[in-house]
């Protein structure tokens, strides 16, 4: 029997005898134990080396806050990339069931589940805001749930990069030209747009950039944006700092749980992990905003030179990459559906900022 039931038949019969349980002579039966709250206690793996600014202390702080809201009745325990299983494996021991929860990022999963591409970012695409509007208003989420369903996964966005920068490139880019040859680190779409303008994309792990690119084994890297990049020290390694990163308008960082798992969570504990991950996606994108601005500044005061792509390089990037987009999208029907629903929205959406934030950051 439920403790609420109990309490109710308790209630009931004191007030039929007309007593309260004070003035009761027959000494009062042994109230019922208290009934224990069940346990959960999820282990959560990363993509993210441990504390690492911004992704490790944005994951931790989600573990943390569903710890402290659920009373302790539902504890994360957070695990940095490598530590259970490599950063790459996320998605695969979230689905397998090793892990009950993971943070990471969804073009990681992209060979296994190639329409997750979308849901990290596109070259030329939403920015964080219109993201968010798109995911939780805008049909974003149904189509995300249905890729990742057929694996018993269930995501959400918990934390967003902002627009990233353009990349630190050791010579300046005055035409198109200028990036043929250049072996520059770009993962995802980004890397196949620079193939079509005869540049190669490299993938590497975020630790072995600096050394790449000071030694030469690199032309040019993109990263994550002011504060990531100075952390890396990319500064000390290349000359210019193009700005923006027209590859990555945005990232979101995203939430996976075993739909299992999930499923028997009392209905409190599964709003907590649900309003968590939606605190955790605002607080992120706050806490890069912030950093990304001073660290901005400080750079700048060391000397950077930050440059700004020419306008016809910008022109051939993004023609190039509608082309690298409808390609990817067509290659299945829930990709075409996606890009299809996305790429409405930003129309829309691009619309309605040149009219009121494009106008204030122009003003400003
Ligand atoms: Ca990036």
């Amino acid at each position: 029997m439920k403790r609420r039931e109990l309490i109710g038949a308790a209630g009931l019969g004191i007030a039929a005898l007309g007593l309260s349980a004070c003035q009761q002579e027959e000494p009062a039966a042994a109230p019922a134990p208290a009934e224990k709250p069940q346990r959960f206690n999820w282990k959560m793996v990363t993509a993210w080396p441990k504390n690492f600014p911004a992704l490790g202390t944005g994951a931790q702080r989600f573990a943390d806050i569903v710890t402290r809201m659920s009373g302790g009745r539902l504890n994360i325990k957070v695990f940095a990339g490598g530590e259970l299983v490599p950063p790459l494996e996320v998605f695969d021991a979230v689905a397998r069931g090793t892990a009950e929860i993971g943070h990471g990022a969804a073009y990681y999963w992209k060979g296994k589940v190639p329409a997750a591409t979308f849901f990290t970012t596109v070259p030329f695409g939403l920015s964080a805001q219109e993201m968010n509007a798109w995911l939780h208003k805008g049909g974003g989420q149904a189509l995300w749930d249905e890729a990742y369903a057929p694996f018993g996964v269930k995501p959400f966005a918990c934390g967003n990069s902002g627009m990233q920068m353009g990349g630190w490139f050791n010579k300046r880019i005055d035409k198109v030209e200028d990036l043929a040859g250049l072996k520059i680190r770009m993962p995802g779409l980004g890397g196949e747009v620079l193939t079509k303008l005869g540049a190669t994309p490299v993938i590497m792990p975020g630790s072995e950039i600096f050394t790449a690119l000071q030694t030469g084994a690199i032309d040019a890297t993109e990263w994550i944006g002011p504060y990531n990049d100075q952390a890396f020290g990319l500064h000390k390694a290349a000359s210019y700092y193009y700005a923006p990163g027209w590859q990555e308008p945005q990232a979101v960082l995203e939430l996976l749980i075993n739909q299992a798992a999930l499923d028997q969570l009392p209905d409190d504990l599964a709003a907590i992990v649900v309003e968590a991950a939606r605190s955790c996606n605002a607080d992120m994108l706050d806490d890069f905003t912030f950093h990304n601005i001073q660290a901005l500044q400080q750079l700048k005061n060391e000397g950077v030179e930050i440059a700004q792509y020419p306008e016809d390089v910008i022109a051939a990037l993004k023609t190039a990459s509608e082309q690298v987009l409808d390609e990817f999208a067509a290659q299945s029907d829930l990709g075409s559906r996606i890009w299809a629903s996305m790429k409405a929205f930003r129309e829309q959406a691009s619309d309605y900022s040149a009219l009121t934030e494009k106008a204030l950051y122009n003003w400003r």
